[in-house]
């Protein structure tokens, strides 16, 4: 990384950690959940806040969990990075939209959004994500599929689609902020309901650059996600 490069902290982070992690089966919202010796969301936080060219960071929680996310997430961690903790909304789309109206970046910078269940991800490729992104206005990242994927319907297969073709969307994905939130504020006028933002970009005719990403940044849904989330955390410590 360049000295230009590491002095470049333009770009804005927003975590989204609302869900309430019902597949998760525990009491409290998946962010608060133990992964070892911390709070799930503060593992995500931390890969962001020890990122040298994230400059402000986002916090995005279930409404009625901002202070405890400052209590329990925030404050331990010591981090300086934090601009704002907001609530959430009923799905993933409505919190990063609030996220997006927190922020207070500049139009042409870029915004990496962010699940706050994936906490194992890297610092290269959020590197890679920020200077595609400064370079072509947004992308995402995504792994190929490694299964056959059939599309079923009613307990029938309909159909096998090339699987050279098949990539597994993850994030981060980044995006110049004008781009996406202008995306996301077209979404909630037309109604349309989509499950990643780079959807709302392709739906605005977007091209959208693909950076690898990787098996470890899997997003955590189930106890044995976290079971396996936590044994790899231990491993890399
Ligand atoms: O529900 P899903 O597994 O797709 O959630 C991905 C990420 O989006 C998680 O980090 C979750 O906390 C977040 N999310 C959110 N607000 C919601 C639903 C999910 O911030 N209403």
């Amino acid at each position: 990384m360049s000295t230009e490069q590491k002095e470049d902290r333009s770009a804005c982070a927003i975590i989204v950690a609302a869900g309430r992690g019902e597949r998760l089966g525990q009491e409290q919202p998946k962010a608060f959940v133990p992964m070892g010796d911390r709070p799930l969301l503060a593992h995500t936080l931390a890969a962001f806040d020890e990122h040298p060219r994230i400059g402000s960071i986002i916090l995005v929680v279930p409404a009625g969990y901002e202070d405890r996310c400052c209590q329990e997430v925030v404050q331990p961690s010591g981090s300086a990075k934090v601009a704002k903790v907001v609530a959430g909304g009923d799905t993933r789309q409505n919190s990063v939209h609030h996220g997006l109206q927190a922020c207070e970046c500049k139009p042409r910078n870029v915004v990496v959004i962010h699940d706050a269940a994936r906490p194992l991800v890297a610092g290269d490729i959020i590197t890679e994500v920020i200077d595609t992104t400064q370079a072509l206005g947004c992308c995402i990242t995504a792994i190929p599929v490694q299964d056959t994927v059939k599309k079923v319907k009613d307990g029938l297969v309909q159909g096998t689609p090339e699987r050279d073709e098949l990539w597994f969307s993850q994030t981060p994905q980044a995006f110049r902020l004008d781009l996406i939130r202008h995306a996301h504020e077209e979404a909630q006028r037309k109604e349309r309901w989509v499950t990643d933002d780079a959807a709302l970009a392709e739906w605005l005719g977007q091209p959208i650059p693909v950076v690898e990403g990787s098996s470890r940044n899997f997003k955590i849904t189930t106890a044995d996600d976290l079971l396996m989330a936590t044994a790899l955390w231990q491993a890399s410590k």
